[in-house]
């Protein structure tokens, strides 16, 4: 029986990348010992970690005015580095926050730990919208509505809510929200790599690699270099951006394993034509499946269509009292991993970039099975 793992994280990794892995196991190269018990200092991790570093840079485009690094301690760490970081950039000592979702709340609580904090918009409520009733995150506020403070650090935003199912497709032009100084800060977790992405838009960037990129242990961290150097003195240095950067991502034993594999992950992003031909498979799966979603009764996303995630997709049954018996028989038959996240409950696949659409079509064709012997 074929296996689909709809994780969320940590999450499918491409077929290739693991055969890669398993066939250079014990000896990387012809060098005689595995990637894993390499010096980080020596010649080949050195061309493992810097050969990752630049297929970023060319899947990204990110120009050398970004430092590009490999971190510990996933997103929740960043949640409170990136205050540590860029706090002090700016005088006002202050950080923007809109608060979309499970992931941003967690983001603004941590940074509040560090100094003041404001948020610009959030969804917290129920919002009528072209005569529909959208519940609490499960909708996005026009930026329009966005009240930045011109003199804020960063304004931080997680692009893709990754328990919720909200994605946002565009990011706010800071000009027009009168606030053309504040860098934005990404979360972008989730959808790292999904999609073609201009970086020169943002101030910073993270993401753990444990969807899109790679394995849990590494966290990939792209900031501007103009923004480095403002670091509050309570900042450990191997947590220092200033730091990690002038040492490429080895100020201290970084996570070789995991950096390898995130390596190999982006070579075969590469292989497969870049991220436009990604964005063009993950758009094809997401049709997909939100069309069979919206075909039924028997099974409801209720994220406002404009912001409805193309990698993390909620559903509930009508009748919830079978989401249970969803979950046993879709296991059955092979597809893995689609409880909800249990803070919401529900259903919720998870559609990264290494679940081929055949794992969407056994998804849907099960779903339509289901309906019709339970509905
Ligand atoms: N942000 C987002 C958007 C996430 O999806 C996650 C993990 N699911 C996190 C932050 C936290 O990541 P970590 O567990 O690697 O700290």
């Amino acid at each position: 029986m074929t296996i689909w793992n709809f994780s969320a994280g940590p999450s499918k990794l491409p077929t290739e990348v693991l055969e890669t892995a398993a066939a250079e196991m014990m000896d990387w190269h012809g060098c005689g010992i595995s990637v894993m018990e390499m010096s980080h200092r020596g010649a080949e991790f050195t061309q493992i970690c810097n050969e990752a570093e630049e297929d970023l840079r060319t899947l990204l485009s990110i120009p050398d005015d970004y430092a590009v690094m490999f971190m510990q301690g996933g997103a929740t760490a960043q949640n409170a580095l990136l205050p540590m970081n860029l706090l002090y950039s700016r005088p006002a000592h202050t950080a923007d926050y809109a608060v979309l979702g499970t992931w941003s709340n967690k983001t603004y609580k941590e940074g509040l730990r560090y100094g003041q904090g404001n948020i610009v918009a959030n969804n917290a409520q129920e919002r009528e919208i072209d005569g529909k009733v959208y519940g609490a995150k499960c909708w996005v506020p026009a930026f329009n509505e966005w009240k930045v403070n011109p003199d804020a650090s960063y304004l931080h935003l997680c692009t893709n809510e990754t328990i919720d199912g909200i994605e946002l497709h565009e990011l706010p032009d800071m000009t027009a929200l009168g606030a053309s100084e504040v860098p934005l800060a990404l979360d972008m977790s989730s959808h790292f790599l999904s999609r073609p992405f201009d970086v020169t838009k943002t101030g910073m960037i993270y993401a753990g690699a444990q969807k899109n990129a790679g394995p849990a242990g590494v966290t990939v961290v792209i900031v501007k270099r103009d923004l480095l150097g403002h670091s509050m003195p309570s900042c450990p240095s191997a947590f220092d951006y200033a730091n990690v950067a002038a040492e490429r991502s080895r100020f201290n034993t970084p996570p070789c394993y995991p950096i390898y594999m995130c390596g190999l992950v982006f070579k075969w992003l590469l292989k497969q034509g870049g991220l436009a031909t990604i964005e063009e498979k993950n758009k094809e799966k997401a049709d997909y499946l939100y069309t069979a979603l919206d075909a039924s009764a028997f099974y409801i996303n209720k994220i406002h269509p404009t912001y409805r995630s193309r990698m993390n997709v909620p559903f509930v049954l009508a009748d919830e009292g079978l989401t249970n018996t969803f979950l046993q028989e879709a296991k059955q038959a092979g597809l893995f991993n689609l409880k909800g996240h249990k803070s919401v409950g529900g259903i919720r696949a998870s559609i990264y970039n290494a679940m081929p659409i055949e794992g969407v079509k056994a998804l849907v064709d099960f779903m339509k099975e289901f309906e019709r012997t339970h509905g």
